[in-house]
This record gives C-alpha cells, structure tokens and sequence, in this order.
C-alpha cells in the first residue's frame, strides 16, 4: 500500500497540496531568481531587497532545510508555533520576525524571542511592546501595518490615522520604527497589485518628510512580489513560492 491509496478516511481529507518542484534549495534559488529580475527591471541592485521566509504552518525541519540554503531570515504568524521552531532552531544564527496579528497578552513573548515586529497597527501594542523589551536586548525593530484595502476585518491602521500613530511609535524608547507593511487584498493582474503598493509607498515617502528616518518598506508575497519590487519593496515575505501550498488557509 503507497500514499497514492485511498485510506479508510480518504473522503473526508482535504485535498493534498500541489506536489513542490524541486528541491528546497531550488525553490529558494527561484526565488531569488525572480527577485533579482524584477529588480533589475525596477533599476535597482536586487542586494536592496531581502527575502523573509514565511514559515506559517511549516515544521522546523522546514526551515532547518532551508536555513541550509542559506536562508537565515524567517517570519512567523503564530506565537506558540513560533516559539517551538525557534526552540529547535536554536543551534542556528537565525533572524525572528513576528508578522502576525498581535494579542494583547502575545505581547511579552514577541517582544522577549523576536528582533523584528512588522504588524504594529495600534498604539496599545506598541507601548506594550516597548515596554516589555528586556533592557539587554537592542530595540525591537517596528513596521507599522498599513491597511492600503479598506478592508474592516483585516489588520492595519487607516492611511488617515498612520501619521499620528507614526509620531507615538517613533518615541517609544524600546522600539525602533523602521517602516511600513502592508498585505493589500489579493489582485489578479500585475497593475492592480502594484496600485496598492504604491499608496504603501506614497505613505511611507510621506513619512520620511514628516522627518522619520525609514529604510523598510515590506510588501510583497509569493504571488505579488515583482509588483512589490517595482513599487520599492525593501523586504518581501514569502511562504508558498519556498514551503509550498499550506493545507489550511492559514
Ligand atoms: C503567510 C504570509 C506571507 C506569505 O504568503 P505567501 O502568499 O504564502 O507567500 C506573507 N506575509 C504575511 C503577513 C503572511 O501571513
């Protein structure tokens, strides 16, 4: 009996993920590929763009295989899960990013076992965050989440409140403001994609006038990232295109 078999619970399985292509080492070469031809098709060296791997649901064998290839930045949505990888992890010089939706009583832990938070939307997190940053460590590096869709049920704070949460997040003494995220709603053609990146953009050009010093514009998934080059993408986040498709919609 192989795994192609129907077992006695096969009607109630999902179905299974579209095979990967190649090897984790191909698939983050591929990766890089198109990242390096978008930026050159932006005019900009691809060395300005960094890649985070977005591990959501993805086992630390995962991510051991891929910080193998050389990918040592990773993001991760889910504070336990994070927590658990990075307990495996810990033989590896990796770099913690939490780019999830924040709780509350999250707000420790993040700030205790992460260098990076890119989904800062309210000032309550923040100062929390600050707060709760153990004194030996350096600040924790921030990107204000932008909601560029309008969108009520997703993260983000409003173009209109950023620059007022902006100004409180930037004095916060535990955090370094580092720049904008954004995961605008999912657009089929590559014009539309890049329309929303551009308000990222355009609100973030707007910040550094206002007189922030910001280097990190995170835009960009496995299926918007060369919109996202185009439009000045400093950071792209990216799960599928490296780990393949996630059973759930995670
Ligand atoms: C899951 C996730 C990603 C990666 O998405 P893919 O489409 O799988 O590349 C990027 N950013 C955030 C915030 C995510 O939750």
């Amino acid at each position: 009996m192989n795994a192609m078999d129907n077992g006695p619970n096969s009607s109630k399985l999902e179905p299974a993920p579209r095979p990967l292509a190649g090897t984790p080492c191909d698939r983050l070469r591929a990766v890089q590929a198109r990242i390096a031809r978008a930026a050159a098709d932006a005019g900009c060296d691809p060395a300005t763009v960094r890649l985070l791997a977005a591990g959501k649901t993805f086992d630390s064998a995962a991510l051991r295989a891929m910080a193998a290839c050389g990918q040592l930045e990773f993001g991760e949505n889910y504070l336990q899960e994070a927590l658990d990888k990075q307990a495996a992890l810990r033989d590896l010089p990796l770099v913690w990013h939490f780019i999830g939706p924040i709780q509350s009583n999250k707000t420790r832990a993040i700030a205790e076992n992460f260098s990076w938070v890119h989904s800062v939307d309210r000032l309550k997190i923040a100062g929390r965050l600050s707060a709760q940053r153990p004194p030996g460590l350096p600040p924790l590096q921030v990107c204000i989440e932008l909601n560029v869709s309008g969108e009520a049920s997703k993260g983000g704070v409003a173009v209109t409140e950023l620059p007022a949460l902006a100004a409180a997040v930037s004095k916060l003494p535990g955090l370094r403001l580092r720049g904008l995220m954004a995961i605008p709603a999912p657009a089929p053609d590559m014009a539309e994609q890049q329309a929303a990146f551009r308000q990222v953009r355009k609100a973030y050009e707007a910040l550094i006038a206002q007189g922030h010093a910001l280097d990190t514009l995170s835009i960009g998934m496995s299926a918007d990232l060369e919109a996202a080059v185009l439009e000045g993408a400093s950071i792209v986040r990216i799960g599928t295109a490296l780990f393949g498709e996630r059973i759930k919609n995670a």
